[in-house]
């Protein structure tokens, strides 16, 4: 089956730099299914349990700070393989190791501003998807382009 699902987040600078409608158009053109999505200011406590893994970076108060800086997109994406595939179609943390064709590739620069999120894991797409998204936010639908994605 194909129930897999991602956690993939358009950062601040995705939203100020008016990527939104390309990002979303790139996961529904490889023909994954959106599951649910929001437009939202998140709090510090959110952005912090979301990066907890990486609070003894140095890094970790500035990420915060970039994060908190606007709105983002938290997005649930629904497919085949969606996790490491999302994460392709992310590239790499870095921009500028990332390939042309890639989001972070073709959007950015700086890894302080790449953009976007993705799930790194299946277990951690579940932890994001349930931190971000209440059960009842997870829309249930069929896709009505299904069969000719799926074979
Ligand atoms: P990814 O977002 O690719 O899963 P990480 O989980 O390692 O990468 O890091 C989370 C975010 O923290 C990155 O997307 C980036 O915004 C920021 N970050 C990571 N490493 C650095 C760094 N060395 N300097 C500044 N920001 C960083």
């Amino acid at each position: 089956m194909s129930a897999e699902r991602t956690f993939i987040m358009i950062k601040p600078d995705g939203v100020q730099r008016g990527l939104v409608g390309q990002i979303v158009q790139r996961f529904e053109q490889r023909g994954y299914k959106l599951v649910s999505m929001k437009f939202t200011q998140p709090t510090k406590e959110l952005l912090e349990e979301h990066y907890a893994d990486l609070k003894q970076k140095g890094f970790f108060p500035s990420l915060i700070a970039y994060m908190l800086s606007g709105p983002v997109v938290p997005m649930v994406w629904e497919g085949k393989d969606v996790v490491k595939q999302g994460r392709q179609m992310l590239g790499q943390t870095n921009p500028l190791a990332s390939l042309p064709g890639s989001i972070r590739g073709d959007f950015s620069i700086d890894i302080g501003r790449n953009i976007c999120h993705g799930s790194d894991s299946v277990e951690s797409a579940q932890k994001e998807i349930a931190l971000w998204f209440k059960e009842n936010e997870l829309t249930q639908w069929k896709s009505s382009t299904h069969e000719w994605v799926y074979e």
